[in-house]
């Protein structure tokens, strides 16, 4: 790809988007310079509501592999576009298919519940899907004498296990990011900054969770951040969203808990990906029919119970 200076890459991305009908949406934790591009910026359910509702012909997803996959599955007349092919989630690459069809016949009578770090195979193989926004309505939700399957996120599981009581077989997957969130770092930053309110990602620890003032999704921290009178907010999630939090709230505070928080997957989105992804219309993302009209089944039971 010939040089361009960033302003040069943005105009050539407007002008390609427009041409193409286009819309880009970006996941919370993606760069600055990739969500200042973005038609719309959220977390994964906000993501697939609006892969669900856009009239655009085109979808470049920024993101992991998962939700451009999801993007497709709810929108199969359009084209879906992931700038890097790479980007993957380790969450979501811990459950496959075959493992979860074992389960299934060890517990014939359980519902599958999956969160949507997934990929299309498990989704195609579940009941429900759930994000971390609506994961304890939809499972409060279930009939209460079901046994509950919760695919791939131990952690994000056993905090909906204990809110709601319900028994729950947790597949024994997480987020390496949050596991990076200990106690410990939580317990150092709320001694600096005592007066500060702590938000914490349910992807995280148990312990670590114990430690909240508020357990939220990216979304929800988003408009917490707005809506609180406090004017320091700890932050316990990937260090992307850090960037949104500053931007949409200048007079508030937001202290990362760590700086360790980071997925690598997330940032492989830089601006000149986008612009090649737009030119070259790569890389594309498609479900076979077989296993996306299962997993549509599942994400759109998740849209109707949120
Ligand atoms: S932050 Fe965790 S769950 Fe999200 S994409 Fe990265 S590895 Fe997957």
């Amino acid at each position: 790809m010939e040089f361009l200076a960033e302003n040069e890459i943005i105009d050539r991305i407007n002008e390609l988007r427009k041409q193409k009908n286009a819309i880009i949406i970006t996941h919370n934790y993606q760069l600055g310079e990739v969500q200042d591009i973005a038609d719309f910026t959220g977390d994964s359910l906000e993501l697939s509501i609006k892969a669900a509702d856009t009239k655009a012909d085109v979808i470049v997803f920024c993101g992991v592999k998962f939700m451009a996959e999801t993007a497709f599955i709810l929108s199969p007349e359009k084209t879906v576009l992931l700038p890097v092919m790479e980007s993957g989630c380790p969450m979501a690459d811990m459950a496959n298919a075959e493992d979860l069809i074992k389960m299934k016949n060890d517990h014939p009578d359980a519902l599958v519940v999956t969160y949507v770090n997934s990929s299309a195979e498990v989704k195609a193989l579940t009941d429900v899907c759930v994000t971390s926004a609506n994961a304890l309505k939809i499972v409060s939700a279930l009939p209460s004498d079901r046994e509950i399957i919760f695919v791939p996120d131990k952690n994000l599981g056993g905090y909906i296990q204990k809110k709601t009581g319900r028994k729950m077989i947790l597949w024994p997957g997480f987020c390496p990011t949050h596991m990076r969130i200990t106690p410990k770092i939580i317990l150092q930053k709320k001694q600096e900054y005592p007066d500060a309110k702590v938000m914490i990602h349910p992807e995280s620890r148990l312990d670590v969770i114990d430690l909240a003032d508020e357990v939220l999704s990216t979304g929800g921290m988003c408009r917490f951040a707005k809506q609180t009178d406090a004017r320091k907010i700890i932050v316990a999630t990937e260090i992307g969203l850090i960037y949104r939090l500053k931007k949409e709230n200048p007079d508030k505070m937001f202290i990362p808990v760590t700086e360790q928080a980071v997925c690598p997957n997330m940032k492989m989105h830089r601006i000149e990906n986008v612009l090649e992804s737009l030119e070259k219309m790569r890389y594309r993302i498609s479900v076979p029919e077989k296993i996306r009209i299962p997993a549509e089944k599942s994400i759109r039971k998740m849209l109707e119970m949120s």
